[in-house]
């Protein structure tokens, strides 16, 4: 995206920043220890209000990273220089090269001594052990622990932006199998730890298992399991690595194998908002991959984005190509989030995904069939509505349709004449507000969506 059309069209789009617009990546911009920094401009009702300013791209939580600088500023030497040396001593204390180091070390030492420091989540070397002997360790660390650090390492869930939701066993399992049934080798994994994970752990084990995979995340902890050629330090909210042009290069041989034609991205990012940041860098990595050859026509990179199905209207804004599949993604730390069938709450979040949907085969002893009319697998109590001429749902649950809003809604959803459009029965009329950005239902803001809270 260019600096010039980013702010016209979507100051307005306030994406649960509470009165903020995030207007992208600016030429020029000022960086935090997490990369350069993104533009933002605070707006009301739709409109730009006061001076613009950048923020940290990747935390929203002040206390992780306090970045803050308006657009005018003028910055002086000294403050740059201190802000340079900030942004150095910010980094972490070992290096991916050292850490990779560290574990062909590690790897060596008979299980007693293997240790890992679970207040530092850290791999330790013997030499270190005093130092971390006030702290929780576990020992005999296996091999097997090693090929998981999704298990041995807490997931993130302090931040707001930055939790992490690991994938069920079985939803993963699903991806992958799905991935190999498609033909894809190469698999680019971004924040998707546990994928990549899977993934890896077998091709070390089975012999004629061919798929490769690199992971691009921003949690470097992962950096003490896999090398440079298996793991990037990468912020997907400016398209940021942190390796620098080695890194960037690792990336971009990794989408050129074989010509990039049995390539696949898949990305799970944190829902925090910023659909906008996320679409310039997947753009980003597309565009990586388009280097390759003439040879793919003006085909896009095959993609898969695991996001809320609340979000579609907004990911098909940024790519028209996608549709939303009724796969329900399930998580391990997510207790709200479970599969339907256990009589818990189903999960809202979806596989967005370029590929032709038809070839996205749903597992019928879940509960999907697939609907001839749409050409694609849908939820089983997705019913196919005769005047949209769609199957509809996007819970999951089954639809119905209001001739009134001339569209399917929520099964629990009344048509309200004060509101002129199907809400709750108890809802609080609110004739003049638009509605949420998220699920357009009126009374509240996309900052207090419910349909956003993850607890
Ligand atoms: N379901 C996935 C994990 C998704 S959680 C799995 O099981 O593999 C979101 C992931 O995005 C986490 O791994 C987190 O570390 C990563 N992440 C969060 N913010 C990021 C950023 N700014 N850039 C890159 N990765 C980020
Ligand atoms: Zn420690
Ligand atoms: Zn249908
Ligand atoms: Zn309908
Ligand atoms: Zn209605």
């Amino acid at each position: 995206e260019g600096g010039g059309n980013m702010a016209a069209s979507d100051a307005g789009d306030s994406e649960g920043l509470g009165g903020l617009s995030l207007l992208g990546l600016a030429p020029g911009a000022p960086s935090c220890p997490h990369g350069p920094a993104l533009l933002f401009v605070k707006t009301s009702q739709g409109k730009e209000e006061g001076r613009r300013f950048y923020a940290c791209s990747a935390c929203r939580d002040r206390k992780d990273c306090n970045f803050f600088q308006w657009e005018d500023e003028k910055v002086s030497e000294t403050r740059l220089a201190a802000r340079e040396e900030y942004n150095r001593n910010h980094q972490p204390s070992f290096t991916h090269r050292q850490n990779v180091e560290r574990y062909k070390y590690f790897v060596l030492l008979p299980l007693p001594k293997r240790k890992f420091c679970q207040e530092c989540q850290q791999l330790l070397l013997p030499a270190e052990w005093e130092k971390h002997s006030d702290h929780q360790c576990l020992c005999d660390i296996s091999t097997a622990q090693l090929k998981s650090p999704s298990q041995l390492l807490f997931p993130l869930e302090n931040k707001k932006t930055n939790a992490q939701y690991l994938f069920a066993d079985r939803s993963c399992q699903f991806l992958l199998d799905l991935i190999i049934d498609l033909g894809f080798r190469q698999v680019l994994s971004v924040g998707t730890p546990r994928l990549h994970e899977m993934i890896q752990s077998k091709a070390s084990q089975e012999e004629d298992f061919s798929i490769r995979s690199l992971l691009l995340d921003i949690d470097f902890r992962y950096s003490q399991f896999y090398t440079e050629d298996e793991f990037c330090h990468y912020n997907m909210f400016n398209h940021y690595f942190f390796g620098g042009e080695a890194a960037r290069e690792t990336c971009r041989k990794f989408l050129h194998q074989d010509n990039g034609e049995r390539v696949i991205m898949v990305t799970d990012p944190p829902f925090g908002g910023l659909v906008r940041a996320l679409a310039s860098s997947f753009k980003a990595l597309m565009a990586m991959w388009k280097e390759t050859e003439e040879a793919h026509n003006n085909q896009e990179m095959p993609m898969f984005w695991i996001f809320p199905y609340f979000f579609e209207a907004r990911i098909l804004e940024f790519f028209p190509s996608f549709s939303m599949m009724d796969y329900q993604v399930d998580y391990d730390n997510h207790a709200l989030y479970k599969h339907g069938k256990t009589g818990r709450r189903q999960s809202p979040v979806r596989i967005f995904t370029n590929l032709t949907p038809s070839m996205i085969v749903l597992p019928v002893e879940e509960g999907y069939r697939f609907c001839s009319i749409c050409q694609r697998y849908v939820s089983s109590d997705n019913q196919h509505c005769e005047i949209c001429n769609s199957c509809t749902s996007k819970d999951g649950r089954r639809w119905k349709h209001c001739v009134l809003c001339k569209k399917c809604v929520k099964p629990s959803w009344f048509h309200c004449n004060n509101c002129n459009c199907c809400a709750l029965q108890n809802h609080t009329c609110e004739k003049s507000d638009a509605g949420c950005f998220v699920c357009g239902r009126p009374g509240h803001k996309r900052s207090t969506c419910p349909s956003l809270s993850r607890t």
